[in-house]
């Protein structure tokens, strides 16, 4: 319930928001260093604007338990399951982000699309499980880069909007923070330009207005992913469109990561 007042404030007040997704990296010497130096650092944050940290699901616990409660620093998982509880061995429901206290979801990453073959059916399933869970949802779309050079991407990012998020009704869709990663900008050193990243965060945010009205896709908080590092974040972050970042890479040096959550 307070989780759900706070990201009511998040989105009501514009809020930016950097998130770290550190994949399949780090152990737990470095996910505690991590993460102390991360919060030790946003001690004086501007309290609208959010750092998430998205460990992977073995070191939750022990992420989770080194974050102050008013802390600027919020947790997130990198995915959870489409299923609820069964026979599924090796997955992660949201009922067990949920016990443990975890605020956010990261769904639809290129990575779990390309890699685990998660279409969009499976994402929408993973978006229910989320939100039956009073989860808030980083929810990731984007290109590759094919279909960047062929100029269809403007539809196809519709399409994958259309066929997941888009399904949500007005009070669902508040809890989803939309990142769009075109695919070849991501860990492979080429951001896309801050015009090119404004145009699609426009695109988004009139879609947004056409399903859901203007107060609404104004809260919604739309990320920018792929190769933000400290010498780029100025420049996108200052796009009217473009609400905060989600980093990789250079989410796991805290050093880097600092400098982008404060080029906000
Ligand atoms: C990502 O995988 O979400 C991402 C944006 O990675 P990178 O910053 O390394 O491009």
């Amino acid at each position: 319930m307070i989780i759900h007042e706070v990201f009511y404030f998040y989105i009501m007040s514009k809020t930016k928001i950097i998130a770290g997704n550190w994949k399949m990296n780090a152990n737990s010497n470095d996910a505690m260093h991590l993460v102390k130096t991360i919060q030790n650092q946003v001690l004086n944050y501007p309290t609208n604007n959010t750092v998430i940290v998205a460990p992977p699901f073995v070191y939750l616990p022990l992420v989770s338990n080194e974050l102050n409660n008013n802390s600027s620093v919020k947790i997130a998982a990198q995915n959870c399951s489409q299923f609820n509880d069964g026979a599924y061995t090796g997955e992660v429901s949201a009922t067990m982000l949920h016990d443990l206290n975890i605020p956010f979801v990261i769904i639809g990453h290129s990575e779990r699309r390309q890699y685990f073959n998660e279409a969009d059916e499976i994402l929408l399933e993973k978006i229910n499980q989320a939100l039956n869970n009073n989860l808030k949802i980083i929810f990731c779309c984007g290109e590759n880069l094919a279909l960047r050079e062929s100029n269809e991407y403007f539809s196809f990012i519709q399409n994958q909007l259309e066929n997941t998020i888009f399904q949500l009704d007005e009070n669902q869709i508040k809890n989803i923070i939309i990142a769009y990663e075109p695919i070849w900008a991501i860990g492979t050193g080429k951001t896309a330009s801050p015009e090119q990243a404004q145009a699609i965060h426009a695109f988004i945010r009139a879609l947004l207005t056409k399903a859901y009205g203007t107060d609404i896709a104004q809260q919604i908080p739309i990320l920018y992913g792929g190769s933000v590092k400290p010498s780029n974040a100025k420049a996108l972050l200052s796009c009217n469109d473009i609400d905060g970042a989600l980093v990789g890479g250079a989410s796991l040096n805290a050093s880097d990561f600092i400098d982008i959550i404060y080029a906000i």
